[in-house]
């Protein structure tokens, strides 16, 4: 079933004229990124935040930043760090490849905040990052729409303690500065550079259904959790000229008119498909 699948998904690559990539937390995975999935998966990332007693979706608020800045800065801190750290894995690279020989070329659609495509070395002009950007930073107070690189800021964190030896300040007002990430319950996340890639995400589409291409959707590591990326390329995938490759171990359903589904993480999946 799956050789079958796998044969449908090169078809629809074959016959693409446009590739749309859309990524959840699960194409981190590979490249030796921590699986916050569920409690147990976030706690053994951070064993310091299993002694406190936080979920994931706790410790991802921005009320830290103005209670316990140190404590929010070691989770954002070491998180900015490892990927830094990181390198995105090999799917990156074929996505890429494959992308460039579309007639109409490419968008992604992320959740991630890591910023690993353009670490691969995909046009920054077509992504969007649905949740913002780790390497993006904005004051907490939001005092100006201001949002900078993070590049030449270096976050020292005390794992022992898990508390962040220094952080970074807005330089306009001098309060906490946070990274440029959605978080839970978050009323001062500067949208700005997420809403200008929508846009340009909005215009590539209807670039596409203009000219009638044919679009291949490869979809990894998105989860029904957060089902942001799933739905985007369920309302894609639901239109005419339009494929779904879903590559995910788990929350494999798809809709048989949309495309196929692989059960496979997303390195396995694409080595696959394109090798
Ligand atoms: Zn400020």
């Amino acid at each position: 079933m799956q050789t079958e699948a796998i044969k449908r998904a090169r078809e629809y690559i074959k016959e693409a004229d446009a590739l749309l990539i859309t990524a959840g937390a699960g194409m981190g995975v590979d490249s030796g990124l921590p699986d916050f999935r569920g409690s147990s998966g976030f706690w053994k990332a951070y064993p310091a935040i299993k002694d406190l007693g936080y979920s994931f979706v706790e410790m991802a608020n921005p009320r830290w930043f103005k209670n316990k800045p140190a404590l929010a800065w070691a989770f954002y801190g070491h998180r900015l760090n490892l990927y830094r750290e990181t390198k995105p894995h090999k799917g990156f690279d074929m996505l890429l490849e494959l992308g460039g020989q579309m007639r109409d070329g490419y968008f992604i659609f992320t959740s991630n905040v890591d910023g690993h495509f353009q670490t691969a070395g995909f046009d920054k002009e077509r992504i969007y990052e649905c949740h913002g950007a780790i390497n993006h930073f904005q004051c907490t107070k939001n005092c100006t729409k201001d949002i900078w690189d993070a590049k030449n800021i270096q976050i020292e964190v005390d794992m022992e303690i898990f508390k962040a030896l220094n952080f970074p300040l807005c330089p306009r007002c001098g309060a906490v500065s946070r990274p440029n990430i959605l978080m839970f319950g978050d009323w001062n996340w500067n949208s700005s550079i997420s809403d200008y890639q929508e846009m340009r995400l909005g215009d590539y589409l209807e670039r596409l259904r203009d000219k009638e291409s044919k679009i291949v959707i490869i979809e990894m590591g998105a989860g029904k959790a957060i089902p942001t990326v799933r739905m985007f390329s369920e309302n894609i995938a639901e239109k005419p000229n339009a494929k779904l490759i879903r590559i995910n171990p788990r929350d494999t359903s798809i809709d048989d008119r949309w495309g196929v589904s692989i059960e496979l993480g997303a390195l396995e999946g694409l080595r696959r498909i394109l090798e």
